[in-house]
């Protein structure tokens, strides 16, 4: 059979660990047998990371502007421990936290569904994607560690030379602050992704934040919403049959837990990161989450929610023998395929994206498993594989389905 021809290159952005394991396992099993990979290949492991100073991080954002998708392994955010480890120049920084900053954007988090696991929350009977706000906030904050008593202020300068000043404590000993900021700009296009991205999906939107304790920072992104909402989606919305609700932080989480899922919760970036797993945990496994950032530009970078998989890989390390579950590394590239084959209108490719997925999870059905996901399956007959036996026992299926 003739392997699919694609005209634009994915962005490929290799990372570390067993989830770098698994991406040339993925390609070499699934994909390159398949379709004549296109690909901008750029190295963001650890280690050719310190060799750039980073900037290879950089470029593969930028590469994702050129040309629209890209897909990324999980990659190492160094702390100290890994400073050591690496032997690092520099603590650098979180690798998505800058494409993240470069591209702007939304990410949506979905956990794949099969039959046999049921979520813990016994009434999610569909999923719940979470939109995680992807700019500024904690992840842009600067800190201080304040060593001795002393008065800390928050200043603002315009471009006049004007200032606001505010005091934001007495200190009368050693303490700790924090400055964070967020766009309008940004929070903008965090409301319009997340109302078109509900309404490609035909799901409620629902959105949180605390702007009772927190009256100007939290309270506009509230308003943002709001006013967005009301000019430019209320019609569509309604013709859609589909909702935007409001509500505070804390009601939210109560009123997720005792939902049915299916629609979109849209949380700040902080909410998202800690809600995400959360979420993901309680649909099975952190090993189903995918996860997508749609940029304000149409840019789309696919990932798995997950991290490197450190404890594996170092098994993997010592020879000894992992069942390391491929599956949202598996749709992070179904997902840029299919996107791919969208914007450049090839429909084998997007059918065999369609077809790819379809046979993991009719995989897993049949009862064919990694270790995670056997101990959470209500199937009788498990067969527990390896990392690698996973992805042909797919090539299996899917080859039974062509
Ligand atoms: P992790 O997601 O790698 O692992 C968390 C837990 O979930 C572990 O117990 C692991 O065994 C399990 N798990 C996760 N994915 C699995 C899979 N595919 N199959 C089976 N089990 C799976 O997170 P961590 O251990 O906190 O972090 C490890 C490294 O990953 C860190 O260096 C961190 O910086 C990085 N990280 C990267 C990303 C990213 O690139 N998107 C996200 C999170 C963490």
């Amino acid at each position: 059979m003739a392997k699919i021809k694609m005209k634009t290159p994915l962005v490929e952005m290799d990372g570390d660990e067993m989830t770098r394991v698994i991406w040339k396992m993925i390609k070499d099993i699934l994909l390159n047998p398949y379709i004549d990979l296109k690909t901008e290949y750029y190295d963001l492991g650890l280690e050719y990371r310190e060799k750039t100073g980073d900037q290879v991080t950089t470029d593969s954002a930028i590469a994702t502007k050129k040309y629209g998708v890209a897909v990324k392994c999980a990659t190492i955010t160094p702390n100290a421990e890994r400073v050591n480890e690496y032997n690092l120049t520099q603590m650098w920084k979180s690798p998505n936290g800058t494409i993240r900053a470069i591209l702007d954007g939304t990410v949506f988090r979905a956990p794949i569904l099969v039959d046999s696991i049921k979520p813990f929350v016994k009434t999610w009977t569909k999923p719940i994607t979470i939109a995680r706000h992807a700019y500024g906030d904690v992840y842009k904050n600067v800190e201080y560690r304040v060593p001795e008593a002393g008065k800390a202020e928050l200043v603002f300068t315009n471009e006049k030379g004007e200032e606001v000043r505010e005091t934001i404590h007495d200190f009368k000993g050693a303490g700790v602050i924090q400055g964070m900021h967020n766009i309008d700009k940004s929070i903008e296009s965090f409301a319009r992704s997340c109302f078109n991205y509900a309404l490609d999906m035909k799901q409620d939107v629902w959105f949180a934040t605390k702007d009772t304790i927190s009256k100007k920072y939290d309270h506009t992104f509230k308003d943002i919403f709001q006013e967005i909402y009301e000019k430019e989606y209320d019609t569509k919305f309604k013709e859609s049959g589909i909702e935007y609700f409001y509500t505070l932080i804390d009601d939210a989480v109560a009123r997720v837990v005792r939902s049915e899922g299916g629609f979109i919760w849209a949380c700040k970036n902080y909410d998202g990161d800690v809600m995400s797993d959360m979420v993901a945990t309680a649909f099975g496994s952190l090993a189903m989450m995918t996860s997508v950032l749609v940029s304000p530009e149409g840019f789309y970078e696919y990932e798995a929610a997950h991290g490197t998989v450190q404890r594996h890989y170092y098994q993997h390390l010592k020879g000894q023998e992992t069942s390391t579950n491929s599956m949202a590394t598996l749709f992070a590239w179904t997902g840029a395929l299919r996107k791919r084959g969208e914007l450049d209108g090839i429909n084998e490719l997007i059918e065999f994206a369609d077809k790819l997925e379809k046979a993991s999870i009719k995989t897993i059905e049949n009862g064919v498993m990694t270790k995670d996901l056997a101990a959470l399956s209500e199937l009788k007959h498990i067969k527990t594989v390896n990392t690698e036996q996973f992805l042909v026992e797919v090539k299996k299926t899917l080859d039974a389905m062509m």
